[in-house]
């Protein structure tokens, strides 16, 4: 079957069994192209509660169909289950509850893309976007933020009324990105401005003019005046850039920001998965569930 044919066919299915396709906006091209809807964490969480359907093909990395499942009653199904994020694989969670144990003053502030399993030992979770102006107004002066640390660090920094500390993962996409890849974009573009995500490395975040969230850089390149924009972060967002700003022109920072992770569901797995009921439903223990979704209920009180 040809692409065109599977794509007919995979919006046919999903009309006739009441099936939502939901992609975060690092998926491939043509997933973002047959998806219902495309956005990050937040938007998809919104979505998956209120959306009127019976099941939910999720496609991203686990961490996110996790978290449909955690907020959502629909089914939720993966196309491929070994798409997981390498940064929460990084976390080892026994490790990150001794701490909490030991360290009852630290307040457990997890990211909104991590595992369930972290969110449930979290005392909140926070999306990227937001992550400094709700840890500013917590309760708590000790923070351990988790899970991406350079993430942590911008936190750290813009955040100076608390002590926030940071568990040792990272994406390792954003941190791939170095400073001598901005110094020689800025020499070759000295008129174009480049924006990384706050989830790079401190020395690329300051030679940037802008850092922010996937959500914030959407925003603060739509208010920009300039025709050519560099992007520092994954390629998968540019396919979402050009579809709202059809009048800029857009450039990947590094060759090397390309989240394989994400990139593991095809075309041919979606089909799999609506046709042939071959992708994996996401089953979560309900004690860790419940704890999860206070984590998140947390976050929405500051929303
Ligand atoms: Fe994980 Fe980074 Fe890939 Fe997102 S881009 S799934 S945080 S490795």
């Amino acid at each position: 079957m040809n692409d065109k044919n599977m794509i007919d066919e995979i919006i046919k299915i999903k009309e006739e069994k009441n099936i939502k396709i939901l992609a975060h906006n690092y998926q491939n091209y043509e997933i973002q192209q047959i998806a219902d809807y495309v956005g990050d964490y937040l938007e998809l969480i919104e979505v998956s509660k209120n959306v009127d359907c019976k099941t939910i093909i999720s496609c991203g990395v686990r961490s996110l169909a996790q978290t449909l499942k955690t907020v959502s009653n629909k089914n939720i199904v993966m196309p491929v289950s070994e798409a997981v994020c390498p940064m929460n694989k990084k976390i080892n969670i026994e490790e990150l509850t001794n701490f909490k144990n030991m360290h009852p003053q630290f307040t457990i502030v997890s990211s909104i893309n991590s595992q369930v399993e972290l969110k449930a030992i979290s005392d909140i979770c926070v999306p990227t976007s937001k992550a400094v102006e709700i840890i500013e107004k917590l309760d708590s002066e000790n923070i351990l933020f988790a899970s991406d640390m350079n993430l942590g660090n911008y936190i750290s920094k813009k955040v100076e009324n608390k002590n926030v500390i940071s568990w040792t993962s990272y994406c390792t996409i954003h941190d791939r990105v170095t400073k001598e890849e901005i110094i020689n974009m800025r020499e070759k573009h000295p008129d174009r401005p480049i924006i990384v995500h706050t989830q790079c490395r401190e020395d690329v975040i300051e030679l940037a003019d802008y850092a922010g969230s996937t959500s914030q850089i959407i925003e603060y390149v739509k208010s920009l005046k300039d025709k050519k924009v560099i992007i520092g972060t994954e390629t998968g967002i540019l396919h979402v850039l050009r579809r709202l700003n059809p009048d800029k022109k857009f450039e990947l920072l590094s060759p090397t920001l390309i989240c394989m992770n994400m990139k593991k569901t095809s075309l041919e797995d979606v089909y799999k998965c609506i046709a042939k009921e071959d992708g994996e439903v996401i089953e979560i223990d309900e004690n860790v569930r419940l704890k999860a979704l206070n984590s998140i209920d947390n976050m929405m009180k500051y929303l």
